[in-house]
């Protein structure tokens, strides 16, 4: 009887005799057509993703995008592109005789201009695996950190493991212009010039089977090596590269010939505000990072600093947008969230004092409701809330109208 109960595919309950092969693990039995069965079903998955991702085009990503980032339509095209030529580089025909190369992508653009928000919204929208690094706290091999090896060990798991899904993931690392050879990163615990982060980064951006080690996880709790081909993983950096725009004019008008060098010139006043198609390979090497490591970043793209205008759009227009949160967050308690025009354009201007980009916003506006928060939930029936400026500038209380019955 025991033996008869043994020899069942455990799923289905195929006995020996109705199964062409049982096969035996430690748990029981798995029949033929189980695992026939097993297998259709996740080589389907995985086409079903690889085509979702595959199918949308330059201009429908970049559509996605605008409903999230608002601006930098330079990096927004130029990622659309990119993404799309990587996922037909990995759809294509393997025998034919044109081997397409991958094309890394570097984004520069001050702190706060969108970088990470970009990469994160179309990572999302791709629906592929993704993880963000900070190249600060990468070290070389052998140093206190964070082994580069690690980044591959975060895209694995928010690939659930899956390694060939994790292969085909986009990674994006910030902060890449700190781990610049001249960099004042100085410290006792990582090599000094970044030098060693950089040789490091250059061989997962170039293309490796790196041996990831995966410890104490749910799925891998006695703390096993995997092996991940980083040849078709998009890596995407991001840096504010502070003081490039001194180099590439600098550089610019020691350039006699050609078709930039005018143009350049008359901007070199303008901190911040570089054109991807000024910067040439030499400045970044001048700025510090690794020849090699700038042949692997092909695609360069800058995002602009935002203007007031931009920001006030920001606060305002996206899908997720600050004021549409804060008033979503309040209408829980019965408030109708008003912010006066000259209170977005402060609320704008004292983030760009800050030199924060987009990212001082949530803090200011956090500053000016913290008392109207604090206030409102203990003020039963409707209210009105309107923020001015003088409430934006610490001046004022936020105006709080408490609706009487049937009075708006
Ligand atoms: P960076 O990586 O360039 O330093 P982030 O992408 O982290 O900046 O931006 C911080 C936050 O500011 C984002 O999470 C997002 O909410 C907001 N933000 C920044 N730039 C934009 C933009 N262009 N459009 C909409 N929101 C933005």
């Amino acid at each position: 009887m025991a033996v008869k109960q043994l020899g069942r595919c455990f799923l289905c309950g195929n006995s020996i005799s109705e199964a062409k092969q049982l096969l035996k693990g430690k748990f029981g039995y798995v029949c033929d057509s189980c695992i026939r069965e097993a297998y259709a079903i996740l080589n389907l998955e995985e086409e079903d993703i690889f085509q979702d991702v595959q199918s949308a085009t330059p201009s429908q990503i970049k559509e996605h995008l605008d409903q999230y980032v608002i601006g930098q339509d330079d990096a927004k095209i130029t990622l659309a592109v990119a993404v799309y030529n990587h996922y037909k580089r990995i759809g294509q025909n393997k025998s034919t005789n044109v081997e397409i190369q991958k094309s890394n992508i570097l984004m520069i653009g001050s702190t706060g201009s969108g970088k990470t928000y970009l990469v994160q919204s179309l990572a999302k929208f791709l629906g592929v695996p993704f993880a963000i690094a900070d190249a600060t706290t990468l070290t070389q091999a052998g140093y206190v950190g964070d082994d580069v090896e690690n980044i591959l060990l975060r895209l694995l798991e928010n690939a659930d493991f899956d390694v060939k899904l994790a292969e085909q993931g986009i990674i994006y690392i910030d902060e890449i212009d700190k781990i610049s050879r001249k960099g004042e990163n100085i410290s006792i615990t990582r090599d000094v010039s970044g030098e060693g982060v950089q040789q490091a980064l250059l061989k997962i951006l170039e293309g490796t089977v790196a041996r990831v080690p995966v410890s104490g996880g749910r799925k891998h709790p006695q703390g096993e090596c995997i092996n991940i081909d980083t040849s078709d993983i998009l890596f995407i950096c991001g840096g504010a590269f502070d003081g490039l725009e001194k180099i590439v004019h600098k550089e610019a008008d020691n350039r006699p010939i050609g078709f930039h060098a005018d143009i350049e010139g008359e901007r070199a006043g303008e901190a911040g505000t570089l054109d991807s198609a000024d910067i040439q390979q030499n400045d970044l090497v001048k700025y510090g990072l690794m020849p090699e490591l700038i042949g692997r970043l092909p695609i360069i793209t800058t995002l602009q600093p935002l203007s007031a205008e931009d920001l006030i759009r920001i606060l305002t227009e996206p899908k997720n947008a600050l004021v549409k949160q804060y008033q979503e967050l309040l209408a829980m308690d019965q408030v109708d969230l008003e912010f006066e025009e000259a209170a977005l354009r402060r609320i704008a201007e004292l983030s760009i004092e800050k030199s924060t980009g987009a990212r001082g916003l949530r803090s200011v506006i956090e500053k000016a409701m913290k008392n109207v928060m604090y206030m409102i939930p203990d003020i039963e029936g409707r209210k009105r809330v309107i923020i001015t400026a003088d409430v934006i500038d610490g001046r004022k209380d936020a105006v709080i109208c408490v609706c009487r019955k049937g009075i708006a």
